[in-house]
């Protein structure tokens, strides 16, 4: 870390904590230290809090505060949702579970222990935008069907589902629909009344809050089992004596998010575009992925032609510049991203793509340096790469 210049946009792999998020932590923790469950002033102190910050992450998401719960991050808020929700309809045999292909591993992987309980999961197709149907959708229903889950934000290019009409079907259906909100809370106006969800998974630290904390959204009268077995926090949903700090800080977070979410969009906006404009203009070969409107305004998704994508981000994070190629967990594993796979990129275009992700801290001269240096980056690139095949 001893260069000068150090450029951060990798705001969706994590977002840098706001100072009053991380004021309220430290203070939290030195001095508001009780059990939120015990009974004495200490208890009550501490239950303050978490009733404060739950106060605050509703209004974020336009719910009741009593409908959320607090879990140890998105992982967990997604892992509460599927598990929680497939062991409480078991009983009624209907044991079908509808998903997309472009969700994050929270969400395929829970799938797929779900899927070892006996459930049969479809995975739905999206468009070369990313974008899934609600043709498709209404394809998949069968009578079986007790389950939908479609992120609303998806990480990698952003683009938003239209998750009001897919959950109406679910709806008329009988089936739970489950939302993972972690890459839009916080982004674009989030309301789980409107959407119509019964279920949705926010993350702290994807809007400048702590990481190892994030929320479910429980509608009021949706059966679900707990995922996590104990005491009887979070009215019997979430066992488990809770963070009482990290809470706070999600709080606080989900306060300032809420304030400056409106100039927030406009600005993030304006500065990916000023990005891709740069880099559609400077970088011959290179292109957009996801949809160019319905997408979060903060997130873009650029490949490169004939340039590897991880040495493009290794030569970056040399000039100081943080970008990945995708998701957080899938980088650094050379695995082609299998967002980029399902919206049917070629081989090559799955290879040689990054993600760029602004925030609340991202400036105009950041952006504009970015736009400097890549042209000459990838040019170099594309020069080696042209050289070594030479020699092969
Ligand atoms: N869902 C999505 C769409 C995400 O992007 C992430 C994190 O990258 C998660 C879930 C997991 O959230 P967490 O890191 O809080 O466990």
């Amino acid at each position: 870390m001893s260069r000068v210049v150090r450029i951060y946009l990798d705001y969706n792999a994590t977002s840098p904590p706001f100072a009053d998020v991380v004021a309220t932590v430290a203070r939290v923790l030195a001095e508001d230290f009780g059990n939120a469950s015990s009974v004495h002033a200490f208890g009550q102190r501490a239950k303050a809090v978490v009733d404060d910050a739950r106060q605050e992450v509703a209004a974020l998401i336009d719910a009741d505060a009593g409908e959320v719960v607090f879990t140890a991050g998105g992982t967990e808020a997604d892992n509460l949702a599927l598990r929680g929700a497939a062991e409480a309809v078991e009983p009624l045999g209907r044991r079908h579970v509808i998903t997309t292909a472009i969700e994050h591993e929270a969400v395929l992987n829970t799938l797929k222990s779900v899927a070892r309980r006996g459930w049969t999961v479809t995975t739905l197709p999206v468009d070369e935008s990313g974008v899934v149907t609600p043709d498709a959708l209404r394809a998949a229903l069968t009578p079986e069907t007790s389950l939908v889950s479609v992120m609303h934000a998806n990480n990698e290019v952003g683009t938003i589902q239209p998750i009001a009409e897919l959950a109406a079907i679910a709806r008329e259906h009988g089936a739970i629909f489950h939302t993972d909100a972690v890459q839009s809370a916080g982004k674009i106006p989030v309301s789980a009344r409107r959407l119509g969800v019964d279920l949705l998974a926010i993350s702290g630290h994807k809007f400048g809050g702590p990481k190892g904390i994030g929320a479910l959204w429980v509608r009021r009268g949706v059966r679900l089992a707990q995922a996590m077995t104990g005491g009887k926090q979070e009215r019997n949903r979430r066992a488990g004596t809770e963070n009482v700090p990290a809470i706070a800080g999600l709080g606080v977070a989900a306060r300032l998010s809420r304030e400056k979410l409106a100039a927030n969009s406009s600005g993030f906006a304006e500065l990916r575009d000023r990005l891709e404009r740069g880099i559609l203009e400077g970088v011959p070969g290179s292109s957009v992925n996801g949809d160019p409107a319905r997408r979060v305004p903060n997130t873009t998704n650029i490949s490169f032609d004939g340039v590897e994508a991880e040495s493009l981000l290794i030569a970056l994070d040399l000039e100081g510049v943080a970008v990945s190629t995708g998701s957080a967990c899938s980088s650094g594993s050379l695995e082609p991203s299998h967002v980029l796979r399902a919206m049917g990129l070629p081989h090559g275009r799955t290879r040689n793509s990054l993600r760029f992700s602004l925030g609340a801290g991202t400036t105009p001269a950041e952006i504009d340096f970015v736009v400097e240096a890549l042209p000459g980056l990838v040019t170099k690139l594309r020069r080696l790469t042209r050289a070594a095949a030479a020699v092969r």
